[in-house]
């Protein structure tokens, strides 16, 4: 079995776990329903995008 050589430096480690950390994700008022969605994407509660509705949601 392969093994490390070396052992990781706390400051190698650091620099491999910078791009580790979670990001909050983005989130804009809806237009017409005024729910929370992901920017450049369909509405989730009234299926409306870019003011139109695309697609029907039973609510
Ligand atoms: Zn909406």
């Amino acid at each position: 079995m392969a093994v490390p050589k070396r052992k990781t430096s706390p400051s190698k480690r650091g620099m491999r776990r910078s791009h580790d950390s979670l990001r909050v994700e983005a989130f804009q008022e809806c237009s017409n329903c005024g729910e929370l969605k992901r920017p450049h994407n369909l509405c989730s509660s009234c299926g409306h995008y870019n003011g139109r509705e695309i697609i029907a949601v039973g609510a």
